[in-house]
C-alpha cells in the first residue's frame, strides 16, 4: 500500500526545481512527512493556497517503496487557518511551533500527541486565546513529549513547592529553591511569580505580562542550550516584537477579550 490518507497540518513548504514545491507536513496517522507538490507554483495549480504554513488539509499521498520523499496527489482543505496567518505577530509565535515541531519529531514516526497538541494549540489562538500564554505551554508539553524533563513545581533537593529567588537548572530541567542554587552547572534566576504563572498556564491561558517574558526567555534560552543555536523563529519573533508596536496595541485588545471569556474556556 503506497497510496496513504491522512489529515496533515503544513510545517513548512518551499520552492523546489521547476515549479514544484517540497513540503513538509505532520500528520496525525503517518507521522512528520516530507512530499513534494509538483507544479505547484503554476498560476492554476490545484493545491492553490492548501500548501501554505499552517493549513490543515486532508492529504492524499503517493510513496514508492524505499523513497524519503512523498508525492502529493491531493490536498483538500479543512481548515485554512488564514486568521493565523494575517497577523504577522500572531504568525511570528505559530511560527515557532511549527519550527519546534519541525526540529523535536522525526521522518515516519507517527506522533497523535504531538498532531492534537498542535491542532489544539492553533484552534485555541484562532479563538482568541492569549498567544504567547498558548505558545509557550505549548513548547513545554512538546518537550516533555520529547522526552526533556522540565519540573517547575518542586525543588529536587529538598522537596519545597514555594520558591524564594530560585534558579532553573536547564541541564537537569529543574528549578532549585534559594538555599540549594549555588550548586554547580549553568543556571538562571526566575521570580517566583514564574513557577506560580506555569501552573496556571495548564488551567487556563492567562498569565501576566510579566510572566510571559520572563516564560518566553527561559523557553529561548533553554532552547538554545539544548540545541546549540537560536531558532530561526526565536529572531523572527523578537524581531516582530521589537519593531511592530502597532500591533501590540491590537493583541492588548484580544488579551483584554480574553480576560473576559477566560472562565468560560478552560484550557484542555
Ligand atoms: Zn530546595
Amino acid at each position: 500500500m503506497y497510496l496513504q490518507r491522512s489529515k496533515g497540518i503544513v510545517i513548512k513548504s518551499y520552492d523546489f526545481g521547476e515549479g514544484h514545491r517540497i513540503v513538509i507536513i505532520l500528520t496525525r496517522r503517518l507521522g512528520k512527512v516530507r512530499a513534494v507538490a509538483k507544479g505547484s507554483r503554476r498560476i492554476k495549480s490545484k493545491f492553490g493556497a492548501s500548501l501554505e504554513p499552517l493549513t490543515v488539509n486532508e492529504f492524499m499521498l503517493y510513496r514508492k517503496p524505499k523513497r524519503e520523499l512523498s508525492i502529493i496527489t491531493g490536498a483538500n482543505t479543512v481548515r485554512s487557518n488564514l486568521i493565523l496567518r494575517e497577523d504577522m505577530r500572531i504568525y511570528a509565535y505559530c511560527a515557532l511551533m511549527l519550527e519546534s515541531v519541525d526540529i523535536l519529531t522525526t521522518q515516519d514516526n507517527p506522533h497523535p500527541g504531538v498532531y492534537d497538541l498542535l491542532a489544539g494549540s492553533l484552534e485555541e489562538i484562532s479563538a482568541g486565546g492569549q498567544v504567547p500564554a498558548v505558545t509557550w505551554l505549548f513548547i513545554f508539553k512538546l518537550l516533555k513529549v520529547a522526552g526533556y524533563r522540565l519540573d517547575f513545581f518542586e525543588c529536587p533537593a529538598c522537596g519545597r513547592k514555594d520558591f524564594k529567588k530560585p534558579r532553573f537548572f536547564p541541564g537537569e530541567g529543574s528549578l532549585y529553591c534559594r538555599r540549594y542554587s549555588h550548586r554547580k552547572g549553568v543556571s538562571w534566576p526566575l521570580s517566583a511569580e514564574v513557577p506560580a504563572a506555569i501552573k496556571k498556564l495548564s488551567i487556563e491561558y492567562v498569565i501576566s505580562k510579566k510572566a510571559q517574558g520572563e516564560i518566553g526567555n527561559i523557553i529561548k534560552k533553554f532552547i538554545k542550550y539544548e540545541f546549540g543555536k537560536k531558532l530561526k523563529s526565536i529572531n523572527f519573533l523578537e524581531r516582530i516584537l521589537n519593531e511592530d508596536k502597532r500591533v501590540d496595541m491590537n493583541l492588548k485588545v484580544m488579551k483584554e477579550k480574553n480576560v473576559f471569556s477566560g472562565t468560560d474556556n478552560p484550557a484542555k
